[in-house]
């Protein structure tokens, strides 16, 4: 079965001779506070530094799921309120947790047609901003030029950014924001366990003045051990060592960026152009996701070509939330093959 759901996603068929050797190196019993640890964690963010442009003073940190990320931002980097901008079923669900956590939220919402004006927001009250830049469950995305304008307008406001279905994928310019985060289960092509984060100095200095030290994975503990490349808890090592690998493999994320985009300007025209029966569900090009396209068609067709799909070795994603009956959802993620994608479209075909 291929599996184009976009996550948990497929993972890069290396993966299977990769976790073979970890078993062989020993690395499944390694110590967390070993010189060998040590050496692969650091590895590990290095290969992620050169292959998808970190920049140099902002600092990568493991954590296990974007979930997680959501409430170590809400707890480490908020005084007082945090405002969400959303136009789909992630972020709001982002601002849900936060609200439990934070004094205030503030939520912006936006339609999934239009892109996000951010010459008009301009904010007076809050300490962080919240963005999805890569929205997984109606396939839209905000441009990382947006989260600049964002930014340069609220200069005094830590900006975060959600990237999970997104980072590994396309081209991420990380210096227009302060946070960036992603589960290694998208578009890294690594089973679920394990999340990245980012931070800029500018958070770094936030969370040292709000200084919240009341659970284990604050932002400070984590920052005091990674600059030892290691972690408060034992981490996920198995996956930790997976992207290791897999980020010494990958090409530089502007070669990936390009090969990610053609493959969606190829979808893009397989749906505009050629069909009548499905559609992209986004009908505004500038505000489609690369990694995450949602297809549009009737429920019982949705329902026939998921099944009949299944019967042919493809998995396609399930529509989410309220798109559940009236959509599936395809993944774009790197770790697919040209020749399988080639199939699906093949298959596709049938019914357009
Ligand atoms: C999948 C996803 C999440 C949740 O990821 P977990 O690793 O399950 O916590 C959060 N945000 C976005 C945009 C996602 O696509």
């Amino acid at each position: 079965m291929i599996s184009f759901y976009p996550g948990p996603s497929r993972v890069y068929p290396k993966v299977s001779r990769y976790m073979q050797d970890a078993y062989r190196e020993g690395v499944l019993s390694i110590n967390h506070r070993s010189d060998a640890f040590v050496e692969m964690s650091q590895k590990a963010m290095d290969g992620m530094r050169k292959k998808l442009r970190v920049p140099k003073n902002y600092t990568i940190y493991f954590l296990t799921s974007a979930t997680e990320c959501w409430e170590v931002i809400a707890e480490s980097f908020v005084r007082k309120e945090s405002i969400h901008i959303y136009n789909g079923a992630f972020g709001e669900k982002w601002c849900t947790y936060s609200e439990k956590l934070v004094p205030a939220v503030a939520r912006e919402s936006f339609s999934r047609e239009t892109l996000l004006h951010a010459d008009q927001l301009k904010f007076k009250k809050g300490d962080l901003i919240c963005i999805t830049q890569n929205e997984t469950s109606n396939g839209t995305q905000v441009s990382t030029d947006i989260i600049k304008v964002v930014k340069k307008n609220n200069p005094n406001h830590l900006v975060a950014v959600d990237a999970t279905s997104s980072m590994a994928g396309i081209m991420l310019d990380f210096s227009v924001a302060d946070i960036w985060f992603a589960s290694v289960q998208k578009c890294f092509g690594l089973p679920a366990g394990l999340a990245v984060m980012i931070c800029s100095p500018h958070a770094l200095e936030r969370a040292q003045s709000i200084n919240n030290r009341k659970h284990y994975n604050s932002i400070l503990f984590l920052n005091e051990m990674i600059k030892k490349a290691q972690t408060p808890c034992t981490p996920n090592v198995l996956n930790i060592y997976l992207l290791m690998r897999v980020m010494a493999d990958v090409k530089e994320i502007d070669s990936v960026h390009r090969t990610i985009t053609g493959r969606f300007k190829k979808w893009e025209t397989f749906f505009d152009l050629k069909s009548n029966k499905l559609d992209l569900l986004v009908k505004n090009p500038s505000a489609r996701s690369h990694t995450v396209l949602p297809i549009e068609s009737t429920p019982v067709l949705v329902d026939k070509i998921k099944t009949l799909a299944a019967k042919k070795g493809f998995l396609l994603g399930d529509g989410y939330g309220e798109l559940k009956t009236t959509t599936f959802r395809i993944a774009n993620f790197p770790s697919l093959r040209k020749s399988e994608i080639a199939r699906l479209m093949d298959f596709l075909y049938d019914f357009i």
